[in-house]
């Protein structure tokens, strides 16, 4: 994967689906990170991409930040959005180079905690599978005979810790987070995690869409002030789910019908033994979801 050349920009880093520039200019601390068309499951990033999957994550996102911010009313969720704030320069959108405007945005460039804020409102994936094998999630038991798909007593904080580049994403306890970034962040780790996702849920509840579970990132600014980072809330991020089918559906498939990255998860567990190479999607796995992706931010958003 090739990042582009992007004046006033210098390329640091490329992730599984964002490219990340920082400033030409080494006093400015601002990053800029641009979502790419690549979709990626089971940690492999596939091809071909999805056609602009980009401009849709980073358009949610915005949408969602700007919420948490404040928007929907709650108390403001500090971000790592640079727009609005008081940093050094010119004004944050008129940096965005035209090549990836519509799926860039200007960040802070934070020091990142190495722990994937997840959290689960309801029974499925890796949860659904730990719960399957030990009646437990992230270690947490649970009620015995919650079906897949299945809402929780309460929404739980399952956080991972964020592996290396190239290695897998390991779920851990509550406690070896606290080993791994401290008690006193931990808490706050698990406390903002809990809050952010009771907010979007009733926001996507309202809309007729429920909010299965979603994975946060946060990192530490200068000043010390943790603050919601990476892409938040999105299809890639988060399962959606469909109220209604969920209600009324008979079948797991039925119950679960997802806005998010789950069709390209079946097709690719149904097609391939994750040895080796994953194969190409077939063109009617990127338009459904390209499809569905749309359809969630129509839902949320109008
Ligand atoms: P990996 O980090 O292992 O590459 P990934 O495939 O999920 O994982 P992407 O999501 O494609 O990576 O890339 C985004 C990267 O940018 C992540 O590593 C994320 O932690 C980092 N990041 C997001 N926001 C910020 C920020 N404000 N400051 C510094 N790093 C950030
Ligand atoms: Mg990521």
């Amino acid at each position: 994967m090739n990042a582009l050349e992007l004046p006033g920009w210098r390329h640091v880093y490329s992730g599984k689906v964002r490219d990340l520039y920082v400033r030409d200019d080494e006093a400015d601390e601002r990053m800029l990170v641009v979502a790419s068309d690549r979709v990626s499951a089971f940690d492999h990033v596939l091809s071909p991409g999805i056609p602009g999957k980009g401009e849709l994550l980073t358009t949610l996102s915005l949408w969602w930040f700007d919420r948490l911010a404040g928007a929907d009313g709650g108390p403001g969720i500090p971000n790592h959005l640079a727009a609005d704030h008081e940093l050094a320069g010119d004004d944050a959108r008129s940096i965005i180079p035209a090549a990836v405007r519509g799926r860039a945005m200007v960040v802070r460039r934070l020091d990142m905690l190495p722990i994937e804020c997840v959290v689960r409102g309801y029974l499925t994936g890796s949860g659904w599978a730990e719960y399957t094998a030990a009646g437990t999630v992230c270690g947490i038991p649970l009620p015995s005979g919650l079906r897949n798909g299945d809402r929780l007593p309460e929404p739980l904080f399952t956080p991972a810790f964020k592996a290396p580049v190239g290695e897998h994403d390991e779920n851990i306890t509550f406690e070896r987070t606290a080993e791994i970034v401290g008690a006193a962040d931990a808490a706050e780790l698990r406390d903002l995690s809990l809050e952010v996702y009771r907010r979007a849920a009733a926001a996507a509840e309202a809309r007729g869409l429920i909010l299965a579970d979603t994975k946060f990132e946060f990192g530490r600014d200068a000043e010390g002030v943790l603050r919601l980072a990476d892409e938040v809330l999105t299809s890639d991020s988060s399962r959606y789910w469909d109220a209604e089918a969920w209600r009324t559906g008979t079948t797991p498939d039925e119950r679960m019908a997802s806005f998010d990255k789950q069709i390209v998860r079946d097709w690719l567990a149904a097609h391939w033994d994750k040895q080796g190479e994953p194969p190409e999607l077939p063109a009617d796995v990127i338009d459904r979801t390209r499809a569905r992706y749309a359809e969630l931010l129509e839902r949320l958003t109008a």
